[in-house]
């Protein structure tokens, strides 16, 4: 049966001399596995969209426990992450992060929305790599099944406060004077970051990005998130670990 579908290149391995194997995230069917035969070669049909961060269309059909690659389209190539290994290192991060959360063959027509905005921020360099970092973080948790909590005080119900914490391994946060409980891992939010965690949570996905932060905060935040991060997979990843030793 033959499948269209729009997706991201999150991975590519070489297969033998000449042909790719990639991991996609599509629009319909989750994160797949993809040969492409010949397509190492520069001379292929298929070599420029089987290259990591690719947005494209693919023509594909089933065989066995992977698809087969047909045809392929291009559509956005996100050149701007070559130019830096931080922003670089980043993207990686993030579809080494799609791959732990989206299942196969189950629509994920949101999270390639956000994947593309996401890797589109990096490219173009215009908001921080730590700023597009979290908020893809806390979004991508959040559509994930992992919402956090970031309405009120888990404790007095108290909406704002200048000092909160937020709780990794819950996802709550409690205000200054409610404090957290003996032992409980929290790292503190400023007003500013706290307003960045609730915007990347519950904004629409078109002003996802579209905020900027003080120093302090954006450190708030970008720690926040990466701490829900490993909080939920109960493991930090290869990738996060290379960006920190970049940064
Ligand atoms: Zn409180």
């Amino acid at each position: 049966m033959n499948l269209t579908v729009s997706g991201i290149v999150l991975k590519v391995s070489q297969s033998g001399d000449s042909d790719r194997f990639c991991t996609i995230l599509t629009d319909s069917h989750g994160v797949i596995s993809a040969f492409a035969k010949g397509a190492k070669s520069m001379k292929n049909k298929n070599s420029t969209a089987t290259a990591q961060f690719v947005y494209g269309h693919f023509e594909l059909y089933r065989r066995r426990d992977y698809y087969i690659m047909d045809e392929s389209q291009y559509e956005e190539l996100y050149t701007g992450l070559r130019e830096d290994i931080l922003r670089l290192s980043a993207a990686q991060y993030l579809c080494q992060l799609t791959m732990e959360l989206v299942p196969e063959e189950q629509p994920a027509a949101g999270f390639l929305q956000l994947m593309r905005a996401a890797l589109w921020y990096l490219s173009e360099n215009s908001r921080p790599m730590q700023l597009v970092k979290a908020a893809a973080e806390m979004r991508m948790l959040s559509i994930s099944g992992y919402m956090p909590d970031l309405v009120m005080c888990r404790e007095c119900g108290a909406y704002e406060h200048d000092l909160m914490y937020f709780i990794p391994a819950t996802g709550q946060i409690t205000c200054d004077k409610c404090g957290v409980k003996g032992g409980e891992y929290a790292i503190k939010l400023g007003r500013g970051a706290m307003t960045a965690m609730r915007h990347s949570v519950y904004a629409d996905l078109k002003k996802l990005f579209a905020f900027s932060l003080q120093d302090e905060s954006l450190k708030q935040f970008s720690d926040a998130a990466e701490a829900f991060a490993i909080s939920k997979l109960e493991k930090s990843l290869t990738t996060l670990e290379f960006l920190h030793t970049m940064m």
